[in-house]
């Protein structure tokens, strides 16, 4: 039975980044929030590669697509062709606010 806790294989321990092209990638375990719908999806000890120099964060493209296969309802339908690792772009989500008071 897998649960959250298992995670595909990252394929490598570390790459040389492609941001700064200096630094190398590592692979760390973080706390990854994503929205489903309406709600704020939390996983923890999620594999991600963070640059040594700059920082910058890259999710494994495998985790990516185990994670969203969980979380999808539609899972084991046919799909179109494979996508690439959505990256957040300049398009803003609706985040609900809390009342600050
Ligand atoms: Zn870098």
């Amino acid at each position: 039975m897998n649960n959250l806790q298992t995670f595909p294989a990252p394929s490598a321990n570390s790459f040389p980044c492609r941001e700064c092209s200096a630094g190398m990638m590592h692979l760390r375990h973080i706390t990854y929030f994503t929205w489903l719908g309406e709600e704020l999806i939390m996983v923890p000890n999620f594999p991600a590669w963070v640059c040594d120099m700059c920082g910058k964060r890259e999710f494994d493209e495998r985790a990516i697509s185990w994670l969203s296969m969980i979380l999808n309802p539609n899972a084991g339908k046919p799909t179109s062709s494979p996508k690439r690792v959505p990256r957040p772009g300049p398009a803003k989500r609706n985040l609900p606010r809390l009342p600050l008071d």
